[in-house]
């Protein structure tokens, strides 16, 4: 049997440290916003090679308070994905904004830059791009883009922890980043938690009043701020993870890169990576003909699959009150993509039982 993730063994390696870490929280008696969360915040910021790091309670909480920190809002637009999570669009309308999609290159899954500028409009303020499945996005070609129009930059750096582009951490490509450390995410907490990156010591000032409660002074609430701080039980559950990352990190490209060499020349299609760039893999994504044919035959021989994801946003019921062009693109994606296993745990020898499976679909 291959599960498609097994969190209780993603994190088993680190169960020690983690013990010694949440010991260390008890042992403190402060358990909102104190050194565990400050240290996590420096470590992450000098992992991400930014000069700021604030801490929050998830990621969709992080990429909204940066939108809100610059001033984004009614009335304005932000280019994002037609290709992602949900949580990318809602980060926009819930700072009041209008999210505006653009189709991914499917090669890659990631925003197309080509088709940027014909979505930009007057309104529009900033470009929202995700590094989707773990690859870097296109920056070089959205930021020439973005300072030929004014707009901001702001990465969804959720599924990229520690990718790189031309040598550059994610985190660090934009005018701001947001992070999940969702238990699933490369780096993890045991429950729910986020990060904003930027080098903009405003910004950084900012988001870190508006994170709490829109207060730099106990009691003395300056702007209409939210309740959204990384607990530190999350933060220390962070700290005892993030020194093995980068090691996490290459066992998933050795995956990856034995998925692609094993399914190149067969029925269904590979991702391709951009060049300069070091993805991290947090997902291996397959086009397939006859996928969900082909997602059955794989439970049966006990391999667990997902995908991601199976609806596009502007099909949900949550934004079905706009009537939209359709984005062919990201419609067949969600009935050709499937999500293999991947993860810190597992070996080259379990790729190839997956990869027998699919060709033995196939023949
Ligand atoms: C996980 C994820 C988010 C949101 O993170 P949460 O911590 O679940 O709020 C945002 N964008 C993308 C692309 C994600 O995968």
């Amino acid at each position: 049997m291959i599960e498609f993730l097994n969190l209780k063994r993603v994190n088993a390696p680190h169960a020690d440290a983690i013990a010694e870490g949440m010991a260390r929280v008890i042992d403190a008696g402060w358990y909102v916003l104190g050194r565990e969360c400050g240290a996590f915040e420096a470590e992450f910021a000098a992992y991400c090679e930014v000069e700021h790091c604030i801490s929050v309670a998830n990621g969709l909480d992080a990429l909204h308070l940066i939108l809100r920190a610059y001033g984004i809002g009614a009335g304005d637009e932000v280019i994002v994905p037609s290709h992602t999570f949900i949580a990318t669009w809602l980060a926009v309308s819930h700072a009041g904004a209008t999210p505006v999609p653009v189709e991914p290159d499917a090669r890659t899954f990631n925003m197309n830059a080509e088709l940027i500028e014909a979505a930009i409009t007057p309104r529009t303020r900033a470009i929202m791009p995700v590094h989707l499945y773990g690859q870097p996005a296109d920056m070089d070609a959205i930021h020439s883009i973005a300072a030929k129009h004014g707009l901001r930059v702001i990465e969804d750096a959720a599924q990229a922890h520690g990718a790189r582009y031309h040598g550059r951490r994610t985190g660090g490509l934009g005018d701001a980043a947001g992070f999940s450390f969702y238990p699933g995410k490369n780096l993890g907490a045991l429950g729910d938690g986020g990060a904003i990156t930027t080098n903009d010591a405003t910004l950084a000032a900012t988001v870190r009043e508006l994170r709490n409660y829109g207060s730099k002074v106990k009691y003395q609430h300056d702007l209409l701020g939210v309740n959204s701080r990384l607990d530190e039980i999350q933060a220390a559950v962070l700290r005892a993870k993030l020194p093995h990352l980068d090691a996490e990190n290459r066992v998933r490209a050795s995956l990856a890169a034995a998925y692609i060499d094993a399914l190149q020349d067969s029925a269904v299609v590979v991702p391709q990576v951009l060049a300069g760039t070091d993805p991290v893999w947090h997902l291996v994504v397959v086009q397939c003909p006859n996928r969900d044919a082909l997602q059955a035959h794989l439970h049966e021989q006990h391999i667990g699959t997902m995908l991601h994801y199976p609806r596009a946003c502007h099909l949900q019921g949550a934004y079905a009150d706009r009537p939209w062009p359709s984005y062919p693109v990201a419609e067949r994606l969600q009935s050709d993509i499937l999500s293999l296993p991947i993860a810190p745990y597992m070996t080259v020898d379990d790729v190839h039982v997956v990869v027998e499976a699919i060709r033995g679909f196939y023949r």
